[in-house]
């Protein structure tokens, strides 16, 4: 019951989160003006605001042009509404970590797809995740929150001379940004795993693009998903993870 209210919620909340992926780019106002369509322009009535329904129920298509509506807006939608319900099982839901949670969970997806589309990562979303984390540091202290300060500068200064050498090339100065808030995110050694998915996962991506020539040497695939997706692996499986890397070592 109250799964099915929070996942409601969740595609609720996806739905806001496709406007903030598709004005922000492009500088518009995201509140204070309403949804068109992309192509034809028209104001879409409440109807066809629904999550996933009108989608559905429209067949993926404007209602008066008739244009193909991205498959981002149904699965977005999605994706957050199964987060907020696999969150609601870690934290009360009627706790400030709960609600902490599903917004660095939200603003982990638009810098995810932002990135992805565009190869930005916008600095008004790390600025918010730094906000969060610098609240819920400070609300809920926890005896390892130095190596998560550690974490973070190591991880940033680590990139930071990726950067450099690469010349910006290989990276953004943006993943250099994200990866000082993934590092307070996970700390030590959450993050040690996170940035070796981020590698693994982005070596792999790149060989496949390349042997399908959909890209060249040269040219430049976002890391920032690479990154979230490896932050994603450490926050679930990082630890149990970690004990077995270590035990073939030990
Ligand atoms: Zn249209």
């Amino acid at each position: 019951m109250i799964s099915g209210f929070i996942f409601l919620f969740g595609l609720v909340i996806g739905s806001f989160l496709n406007v903030v992926i598709d004005r922000l780019p492009h500088g518009e106002n995201i509140i204070w003006k309403p949804s068109h369509c992309d192509f034809c322009k028209k104001h879409l009535r409440w109807f066809e605001l629904v999550p996933v329904i009108s989608f559905l129920f429209q067949g993926g298509l404007c209602r008066r042009c008739h244009a193909r509506l991205s498959w981002q807006y149904p699965m977005m939608e999605v994706v957050t509404g199964i987060g907020f319900v696999l969150l609601s099982r870690q934290f009360d839901v009627a706790s400030v970590m709960f609600l902490a949670a599903i917004f660095v969970y939200s603003l982990f997806l638009v810098i995810f797809v932002i990135d992805l589309k565009h190869q930005i990562i916008p600095d008004s979303m790390l600025l918010l995740l730094l906000f969060v984390f610098i609240i819920v540091g400070i609300a809920f202290p926890t005896p390892d929150r130095f190596l998560h300060v550690v974490a973070g500068l190591g991880a940033g200064a680590f990139f930071f001379l990726l950067w450099l050498i690469t010349r910006g090339k290989g990276l953004g100065f943006g993943d250099v940004k994200l990866v000082v808030l993934i590092g307070l995110f996970l700390g030590y050694p959450g993050t040690v795993f996170a940035l070796y998915i981020a590698f693994l996962t982005g070596a792999i991506a790149g060989v496949i693009l390349m042997i399908t020539k959909h890209a060249k040497m040269k040219s430049r695939i976002a890391f920032g998903p690479f990154l979230l997706l490896g932050t994603l692996s450490a926050y679930v499986w990082g630890d149990s993870m970690w004990r077995w890397w270590m035990g073939l070592f030990i």
